[in-house]
């Protein structure tokens, strides 16, 4: 599904990637774990265009993608969530999670202002795939909310919700549980579970151990910008290297 070739970016003179070279396989959850500051976050923002490599190659279904602005990525059928919310404060949860959608023109200015009958219909059946992604994080008795009005964990779920809406090829999730509460982890952990069981293709950076254990297929493991392991989780959890990545901390 997508490939990373030797993919660097510094910082000044800072390598916060350093060669790193790794594919995430299709239908399977790819787990990043590492210390605070390995990289993770950067990595996602290099896939998605957030951000881009100083040096190496991002290939994603066969097409380099490396330096490709973010909207052209999205497009693409990648999606993702932010370690640091980013949704929309003024506007609905429900127009939130419609966002997720563009790739199916669902924040098209032109549907906006024609309204024809036939845009009309499609705009309906959008609103309800938004609904039933709300849904689906037990959020639908929120939709008209302002988002910047939910608790944190609300909204860490509605970003969930728009990053999975458009059904994505690839799916990167930025510590999609930091911060909730146990009930709250067990729900995304949950419907995590059943994205995975759809077949669907997941990148998941967590530092939630029990999490990353049972949801990857594999583990790719970071460490000051280098990529250290790689590997099943059994394999992973007695690797030397990465039990001293996480003690030297
Ligand atoms: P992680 O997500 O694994 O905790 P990050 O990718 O956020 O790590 O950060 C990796 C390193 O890159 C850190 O040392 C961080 O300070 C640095 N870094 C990240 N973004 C920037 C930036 N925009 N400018 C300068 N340094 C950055
Ligand atoms: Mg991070």
């Amino acid at each position: 599904m997508l490939h990373l070739d030797g993919v660097s970016r510094h910082f000044g003179g800072l390598p916060a990637l350093d060669r790193v070279s790794f594919a995430i396989p299709p239908g399977q959850v790819t787990a990043l774990i590492g210390p605070n500051g390995a990289g993770k976050s950067t990595l996602i923002n290099c896939i998605t265009g957030v951000d881009t490599p100083t040096a190496g190659t991002v290939v994603f279904q066969g097409r380099p993608i490396t330096g490709l602005p973010a909207h052209r990525i999205s497009r693409l059928g990648i999606a993702r969530t932010f370690q640091n919310l980013r949704l929309f404060p003024r506007i609905s949860v429900l127009e939130n999670v419609l966002c997720g959608l563009t790739r199916e023109g669902g924040q098209s200015m032109l549907m906006a202002m024609l309204r024809l009958p036939y845009l009309r219909h499609r705009e309906r059946l959008l609103k309800l795939r938004a609904m039933e992604a709300l849904d689906r994080f037990h959020l639908s008795d929120k939709a008209s909310w302002p988002a910047a009005i939910l608790a944190y964990g609300d909204k860490k779920r509605v970003e969930l919700a728009r990053a999975t809406v458009g059904n994505p090829h690839l799916l990167l999730l930025d510590e999609p549980v930091a911060g909730l509460n146990g009930e709250e982890t067990a729900a995304v952990g949950e419907q995590l579970h059943r994205l995975r069981a759809a077949g669907h293709t997941i990148l998941l950076v967590e530092h939630d151990m029990d999490l990353v254990m049972r949801l990857a297929d594999r583990v790719v493991v970071l460490d000051s910008g280098r990529c250290i392991a790689v590997g099943t989780p059994d394999e992973v959890r007695s690797n030397p290297l990465v039990l001293e990545a996480y003690l030297g901390q």
